[in-house]
């Protein structure tokens, strides 16, 4: 006996080639380590009914629910620079489609229950450890306002899985605006197969981008939309400094939200070269390079989306083309306003960009801590006799010199008040550090104590708010790891 969840699925009608139908294969002893309460409400889910045994049969992929159609997507992808025309989804499952509360369509999807015709030598399991990071990392983002999938489970699985060495397995139950990524296009492209390019873009349009039907030309509007929502995207991990780790074309989702937690990381101390992926051994993948990343991948979909562009080629990559130079205008954009509210800044003038790019420069300069230094600037924004931010400076006096022409331009500002609650709220005190994050992970791998996980995740539920009774969490690491890297989550 299987609990009913209301399923609606859109995706698994398209059919092969889109995807394989494949069931998850069973766990022997699962149990649930986290369930999402909040989230499940607000997908209309009864919480009391998913932490059931019945439930949780659900979520380890035991059992399957009324009403789910459960399916592996195909998609291809570059990965780091090179093209495989056949990935797909080898260690997730798509249950289904369920429309929340507020009316929007969303992928439950399990991960890590098991192969699936995708998995090429992967035993399509997930350990412990990627799990919970995941976890973590995307209800951390989802927190901080930023565009991402969620995550609504984890369970042990009672088994083991090989990687260097045995880890206890887990499965993350992960919910998503949907699963398409650029990779996906490609995967037809790729195939030469333009009527299912258009029927998956027209897939994308209805889903995501409804506005786009209206166009005269849908499949420009659609490129367009998606190039103005990854711009928006990544400008907000920069704002937080988020590195996601592997900008894989398969790990771009077209609906512009974050995915595929991997080896992704906060920077703490503000260096734009920061690569923490032990895979990405030239550093394709650093913060600073975030943005160029984006628009190559961007690039590859347009080069996916030219058969419906325009019937002439030339005039199709002309169209592309285009498309694509609006990405850097609307990443200089969506990084000045946010850059802006950082700094307090709610009433632009001309010298704001000069003003936000030198602070960056100055602190890289002087290797301060990221987050921290831009919380304490918010204190700073009304009292000009907080110093917290000028402490973290080896040189205070390359603070000083940005300071007075802050203080200047704030001058400007009608509401002082108003300034320094953007600040609070663009400047989170919380953010998932890499020593925090690595601890809760431990503990929960190597001595089943999940407490400092639950904390970690309480805490950064709120990372605008101070928390004092939480104040350890927003501290930098005593040491920096200059080493530290995350692992891919296989
Ligand atoms: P990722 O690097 O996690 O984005 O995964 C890249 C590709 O490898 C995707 O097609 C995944 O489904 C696949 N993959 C990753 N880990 C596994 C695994 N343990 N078993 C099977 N396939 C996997
Ligand atoms: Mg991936």
């Amino acid at each position: 006996m299987s609990i009913p969840l209301p399923f609606d699925n859109s995706y698994a009608r398209l059919g092969a080639p889109f995807l394989a139908s494949v069931l998850p294969t069973p766990v022997s002893a699962p149990r649930l380590v986290k369930l999402n309460r909040r989230l499940a409400r607000d997908l209309g889910l009864d919480p009391d009914a998913l932490a059931t045994p019945e439930g949780v049969a659900v979520l380890a992929g035991n059992a399957i629910a009324g009403g789910s159609e459960p399916v592996a997507t195909a998609y291809a992808g570059h990965q780091f620079g090179s093209f495989v025309p056949q990935l797909g989804d080898g260690r997730a499952i798509l249950l289904g489609e369920i429309l929340g509360l507020d009316g929007i369509r969303r992928d439950i999807q399990l991960k890590g229950s098991g192969p699936t015709p995708f998995s090429r030598r992967g035993d399509g399991r997930a350990a412990l450890g990627p799990v919970l990071r995941e976890y973590i990392v995307s209800e951390a983002m989802a927190a901080l306002g930023i565009p991402t999938t969620r995550a609504l489970a984890a369970v042990t699985t009672g088994d083991l899985v090989a990687r260097e060495t045995a880890l206890p397995g887990a499965i993350l139950t992960r919910v998503a605006a949907s699963h398409i990524r650029v990779g996906t296009f490609q995967f037809f492209a790729a195939r030469k197969d333009v009527d299912g390019l258009r029927r998956l873009a027209d897939h994308v349009i209805a889903r995501h981008y409804p506005e786009a039907s209206a166009s005269p030309e849908p499949y420009r509007a659609l490129l367009a939309g998606v190039i103005a929502r990854q711009a928006a995207l990544v400008a907000r991990w920069m704002h937080v400094g988020f590195i996601h780790g592997v900008m894989n074309t398969d790990n771009m989702s077209v609906a512009g939200e974050t995915i595929d937690f991997g080896p992704c990381a906060f920077m703490d101390v503000t260096n734009p070269s920061t690569v923490f992926s032990s895979i990405d051994y030239m550093g394709r993948y650093a913060y600073k390079n975030q943005p160029g990343i984006a628009h190559w991948n961007l690039a590859r979909l347009a080069e996916a989306l030219l058969p419906l562009l325009a019937d002439d080629p030339a005039a199709a990559v002309e169209i592309a083309n285009d498309a694509l130079a609006g990405f850097v205008s609307a990443y200089d954009d969506a990084d000045l306003a946010g850059l802006r509210q950082k700094l307090g800044l709610l009433n632009p003038r001309e010298e704001d960009s000069a003003l936000a790019y030198d602070l960056l420069t100055r602190m890289a300069a002087q290797k301060v801590d990221f987050t921290l230094t831009f919380r304490r600037l918010s204190d700073a924004a009304a009292n000009p006799e907080a110093d917290g931010a000028r402490a973290l400076f080896a040189e205070p006096e390359a603070f000083d010199a940005w300071a007075a022409a802050w203080r200047a331009r704030l001058a400007h500002e009608a509401d002082v008040g108003a300034s320094q609650a953007a600040m609070r709220h663009a400047n989170p005190a919380f953010i998932p550090r890499n020593h925090l994050v690595e601890a809760a992970l431990a503990a929960a791998v190597e001595a089943q104590n999940f407490a400092p996980f639950e904390e970690l995740v309480t805490v950064l539920a709120k990372p605008y708010e101070d928390q004092p009774d939480h104040a350890a969490l927003a501290a930098p690491p005593a040491q920096i790891d200059a080493a530290y890297q995350t692992f891919c989550g296989t």
